[in-house]
Order: C-alpha cells, then sequence, then structure tokens
C-alpha cells in the first residue's frame, strides 16, 4: 500500500489515481493524515480490501506533486541517526558507533511537503538522503525480530544540516542546525514494507543540478531500521506517527575538499527505490525579523 498527503488529505495512491480516504470510507477515517497512525491495523485492514475500480468517481482524487504533503506531518517525535553507513563515518571522520547508533532529533517544525523550497540560512547547508520509517504502533522495549510490527511504512527523508551550528562549540548542535524551517522534507509517498522488493536493501541517491553526490544501498546500514527500532524503544517508547531518519551514505559536500554546499538555486533531489524521490529548490535567506 501507498499512501500520500494530497492537501491535508490522507491517500491511498492506486494504479488508476488517488483514493480519499474520508470520502470513500464514508467518514470512518478522518481526513487528518496525522491521525490515521492511531488506527493503523482497522485502516490497513480497510485499505487492503479497496477496489480502485469499484471506488466512486467522486471519491477519487488526482493527485499533483505541489498539493503533497508530509505523510506524516506532525509526529511527536523525530529521531534522526548519525554515522550509521561505514562509509560517510570514515568521510566525517569519526569512529564506528558499537552499540548504541548516534541519535539526536530534527524538532518536528521542519518536517514538510516533499516537493518545498528550502531557504538556505547560510552558505553552509549540506545534503542527506536518508530513508525515513514512520511508527504504526507504540513501540516499548521492542526486540529486533518484532520491530517491522511496528512500521507503518518506509519514505524518502532529506536531512537538511546546516554545519556551522551543527558543529558550534563547545558542544555540537545537531539539533539545532539540522531544524531550520523545511530542514526535514518527507515524501513522496509512505511505502508498506510488502511492497517493497526487499526492505533491507533499498538503492538511494542524491543530485544536485543533477549531479550524482551521494549514491548507496540501505543494506549498508550499520543498525537496520529494525536493530534502530530495538535500541531506541529499550530507551523511550516509540509513538504512532514517529519519525525515524535512519543515516546518510557518503558523498555529503562537508566532507568533500573544498567543501561544498548548497546555493540559492540549486535542485536537489533525493531518491529511494521503490518509493520515489523528493525535488527541492533552494532559496535565499529568509530575511531576519527587524529588532
Ligand atoms: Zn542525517
Amino acid at each position: 500500500m501507498r499512501i500520500a498527503n494530497v492537501s491535508g488529505r490522507l491517500t491511498v495512491i492506486t494504479g488508476v489515481g488517488g483514493v480519499d480516504v474520508a470520502r470513500a470510507s464514508g467518514g470512518h477515517f478522518a481526513a487528518d493524515v496525522s491521525g490515521v497512525f492511531d488506527q493503523w491495523d482497522q485502516f490497513r485492514a480497510w485499505a487492503t480490501g479497496l477496489e480502485p475500480e469499484q471506488v466512486d468517481p467522486e471519491h477519487q482524487v488526482q493527485v499533483q506533486d505541489a498539493q503533497l504533503g508530509a505523510p506524516s506531518p506532525t509526529p511527536r517525535q523525530v529521531f534522526a541517526i548519525g554515522l550509521n553507513y561505514r562509509d560517510h563515518a570514515a568521510e566525517a571522520g569519526f569512529d564506528l558507533p558499537a552499540d548504541l547508533p548516534p541519535t539526536f532529533t530534527k524538532f518536528p517544525t521542519c518536517i514538510s511537503a516533499p516537493h518545498i523550497g528550502v531557504h538556505l540560512p547560510s552558505d553552509q547547508v549540506d545534503w542527506e538522503v536518508e530513508l525515513a520509517a514512520v511508527i504504526a504502533r507504540r513501540a516499548d522495549r521492542v526486540s529486533a525480530d518484532r520491530a517491522w510490527d511496528h512500521v507503518a511504512g518506509l519514505t524518502v527523508g532529506q536531512d537538511f544540516s546546516e554545519r556551522r551550528v551543527q558543529m558550534v562549540g563547545p558542544v555540537p548542535q545537531f539539533s539545532l542546525g539540522k531544524s531550520y524551517p523545511g530542514f526535514g522534507p518527507l515524501g513522496p509517498c509512505l511505502v508498506t514494507a510488502d511492497e517493497l522488493a526487499d526492505r533491507n536493501d533499498l538503492a538511494l541517491e542524491c543530485t544536485v543540478n543533477g549531479e550524482q553526490v551521494q549514491k548507496g544501498r540501505t543494506s549498508q546500514m550499520i543498525f537496520s531500521v529494525a536493530e534502530l527500532i530495538a535500541r531506541l524503544s529499550a530507551i523511550c517508547p516509540l509513538l504512532p506517527g514517529d519519525v525515524i531518519f535512519t543515516g546518510t551514505p557518503a558523498g555529503v559536500g562537508m566532507a568533500r575538499t573544498p567543501p561544498r554546499y548548497l546555493c540559492p538555486g540549486d535542485q536537489l533531489v533525493s531518491t529511494i527505490e521503490g518509493i520515489g524521490s523528493l525535488h527541492n529548490t533552494c532559496l535565499p535567506a529568509l530575511s531576519q525579523p527587524v529588532a
């Protein structure tokens, strides 16, 4: 199953277009996308039985890119993982994590639509394509072999990172440096794992103005999606709709010589096999408020 947030309304994507869930279910499920994760099992059973050809034409919608929002638009918690690919840890100059994945948050206000234009707050904004997992049901001390039972689906995330704030002393500020408005686009849809040939091995890549800058496979992650859920939920419960950005492969701008960062006008495309692409245009900095 593939679902999308179309103009704020939960939509099932079928081979013949979108189905508006609130209308097609006669109001049994709300239009609000965030709420569906609290009723995931019921919703999934209903959506699995949907016969697209038999859906009332009035309940069908044309899905246009500009209408799409994040498939989990208001998560209560957003986890983001650093150094989860060996080649990225090496380029960043860090040792590999052993038992606990390095974890920070992207504050939820940064979660945004998949094709949003992103204002660059400085000349040190970097790219990080990432697989993002969305939680379907509360996960409290869940073992890795049961972890996938708690996943609603997978989507594409872009972990925009302002490196000056991220690395500022006396201690790094990963969470703030990665939480400017628009720094967490998600989408274009949420895909359940059964739709994918191998949920643990998906190609991912990032391009800037058509030039490939990152290329990897999610099978290269040090902590798999299941291992991340086990280790995170051992400490804090994961809640329906929560998002985990699972880390990025090598090829970020910071690690280049000289470093390369995003500029206004750049076109960033982040793609994961079987899910889709985010298209983000880089825009000039927002003006600061006048004191
Ligand atoms: Zn990242």
